[in-house]
């Protein structure tokens, strides 16, 4: 178990914080604050406790100096401001003078929000290349490290892992929900455990297909995915997404799973026709799974008992294309079935299409959850120390 917030003391100690306040911004608005909200309740933490604290933030990608002024974190200042009922600095620089007396002015309970981190990868690439140097010296700003960046866990920069190395650290709440939620669904003993599998690209997800197709009884594949599978089985799949670097992988999958794999067996076509898989023209677009294959894998999750989902099962962004997604989650909410939803699009969807708080958990991190499903440890957080 690793360490939490939770297992210091931090009267009169400086505490860097590490949250993912990357949001999306507008003219200098934030359009949406959900992981600034997200990050409140370790930050709450950490102003009752008495600490100082530091927030560290990546923002964007940065390269150029361009990229630099589009990529300010000062419009996520002006946001932190309005939650939190403290005083709250902003420091216009990543490491120097005013950065450091801020630092040294700091009271019990206050916040400085340092610009954002990715600034040092402007000419060098120092934050993302976990150089040594600006870890030791962002870890000589502080006593103790909090990680709360779940969604930036699977990196290894040197605002999260750099200065984990230097300092007492642990993790904050939100990074524990996410993998106390995923360790909570993923670890347990029940079955049947089904495994929904979508999204556009089969090359993203060979590595989570590998992990979890040896601990699952059932694996539905549908969304743009599916129709390398349906191309290694010498259907033709006409203009459909395809992805013929991964076509010996597929047949191998196939043969080595039969059992488990289930394919669609009728999709719905990008100019709205339903056809059965075995009549796919040359000049059809599969964008959804059709009914048939919806009342199937419908049947399957009816039985489950857990449910992992990573992926759409169509373009859910444009209807009627969200049908076979909508009506999956539907199935599963209705069933109250336990049901895991990873991944940046997934999350999305089931969010746009109504189903933000049906299931067990949503989680926030694309990227970071899809290398967890892989099985692999999250850097990030496997440098956090045990308790
Ligand atoms: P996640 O982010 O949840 O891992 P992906 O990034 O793999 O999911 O895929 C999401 C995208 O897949 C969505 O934008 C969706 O429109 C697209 N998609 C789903 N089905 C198809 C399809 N049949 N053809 C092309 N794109 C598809
Ligand atoms: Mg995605």
């Amino acid at each position: 178990m690793k360490k939490t917030i939770k297992d210091y003391d931090y009267n009169n100690k400086t505490v860097i914080i590490r949250c993912d306040l990357n949001v999306p911004i507008k003219d200098g608005i934030v359009t949406d604050d959900t992981r600034i909200k997200e990050s409140l309740e370790s930050l709450n933490y950490l102003i009752s406790n008495h600490a100082k604290i530091i927030i560290l933030s990546h923002l964007g990608k940065v390269k150029t100096e361009e990229d630099k002024v589009k990529n300010t974190l000062y419009p996520v200042y002006l946001k932190l401001k309005d939650y939190l009922n403290t005083n709250i600095f902003f420091s216009k620089e990543t490491r120097g003078n005013i950065l450091e007396e801020l630092v040294n002015n700091l009271k019990p309970g206050e916040i400085i929000l340092v610009e954002n981190t990715r600034y040092e990868d402007v000419p060098n690439n120092l934050e993302s290349g976990c150089d040594e140097e600006l870890s030791k010296y962002w870890a000589s700003l502080g006593d103790i490290f909090i990680n709360d960046a779940y969604g930036t866990s699977h990196r290894s920069h040197a605002s999260n892992v750099g200065i984990a190395k230097l300092l007492p650290n642990a993790i904050g709440f939100l990074v524990l929900k996410e993998i106390t939620k995923l360790d909570g669904i993923l670890n347990e003993n029940t079955h049947p455990y089904t495994v929904i599998m979508g999204g556009k690209k089969i090359s993203d997800k060979t590595l989570v297909i590998d992990n979890l197709i040896t601990k699952c009884d059932n694996l539905l594949l549908g969304g743009g995915m599916c129709f390398t599978f349906l191309k290694a089985k010498g259907y033709n799949v006409g203009l459909s997404i395809v992805d013929d670097d991964n076509l010996t992988y597929c047949k191998e999958l196939l043969n080595k799973y039969s059992d488990k794999i289930l394919l669609p067996i009728d999709i719905v076509t990008k100019d709205n026709k339903i056809i059965d898989i075995d009549s796919i023209n040359n000049d059809d677009i599969g964008y959804d799974i059709g009914p048939k294959t919806i009342e199937l894998f419908r049947t399957q999750l009816k039985k489950s008992k857990r449910v992992i989902v990573n992926g759409p099962m169509g373009v859910f962004e444009e209807k009627p294309f969200d049908k076979g997604t909508k009506t999956l989650y539907e199935t599963l909410k209705e069933n109250n079935i336990k049901t895991l939803i990873g991944g940046g699009d997934s999350a999305a969807s089931v969010n746009l299409l109504g189903y933000g708080n049906a299931f067990y958990h949503i989680s926030t991190g694309g990227g970071a959850t899809l290398e967890y499903l892989t099985g692999k440890p999250l850097k990030a957080i496997e440098i956090i120390n045990e308790k």
